[in-house]
């Protein structure tokens, strides 16, 4: 399964850490790549990009100005859009249709999400009905979707790896 996260509506001076997260807990978890929209922002590009450097894997890390055009584009290369919203069906009944699609772009948003966004989804999906973050309804669904087989993940080309511990730190590479 190919799974891009779609981060909705970046704001430069108030998202930083939330959408530089939506990057890593995505690269982490076993997606693709991260698009991001709303207010260009090297400095997040940049802050991904270094630790998949550092901590290996294929990531990809793009941004693009138009909301629309990201889901647009999507659509026409065979991707299902998923948006993820507390408003949204429960991900616990989507989910075995969703593993079938293939490729989907998972699109979580920030402060306003634009109606159309919820037109244009294919599945509008909540992990739960309750308000709560981008971050952790990225990090459930992901989760969900890969049936925690993303735990094991490898990440080739590594310049760092950590060794686990019951206690301490170890980390192998520079
Ligand atoms: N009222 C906003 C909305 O849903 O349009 C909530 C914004 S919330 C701070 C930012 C993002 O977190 C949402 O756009 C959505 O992607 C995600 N999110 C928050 N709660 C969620 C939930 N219960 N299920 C799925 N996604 C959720």
């Amino acid at each position: 399964m190919k799974v891009i996260v779609f981060r909705l509506g970046h704001r430069i001076s108030r998202d930083h850490r939330i959408s530089t997260h939506c990057g890593l807990v995505a690269r982490a978890l076993g997606a693709d790549g991260i698009v991001y929209s709303g207010d260009q922002d090297q400095a997040i590009l940049d802050s991904v990009t270094r630790v998949r450097e550092d901590w290996g894997g294929k990531f990809s890390v793009a941004y693009e100005k138009s909301w629309k055009k990201v889901v647009k584009d999507y659509k026409r290369k065979g991707y299902t859009i998923v948006h993820l919203t507390m408003y949204g069906m429960p991900v616990q009944k989507k989910l075995s249709g969703l593993r079938r699609k293939g490729k989907l772009l998972v699109v979580v948003g920030g402060e306003k999400v634009p109606w159309e966004m919820y037109e244009m989804a294919d599945f509008n999906v909540a992990v739960t009905s309750q308000p709560h973050s981008e971050i952790a309804a990225l990090a459930v669904f992901l989760d969900r979707i890969f049936f925690s087989k993303e735990l094991d993940k490898k990440f080739s080309r590594a310049k760092k790896t950590v060794i686990p511990q019951e206690r301490g730190k170890k980390v192998i590479g520079k």
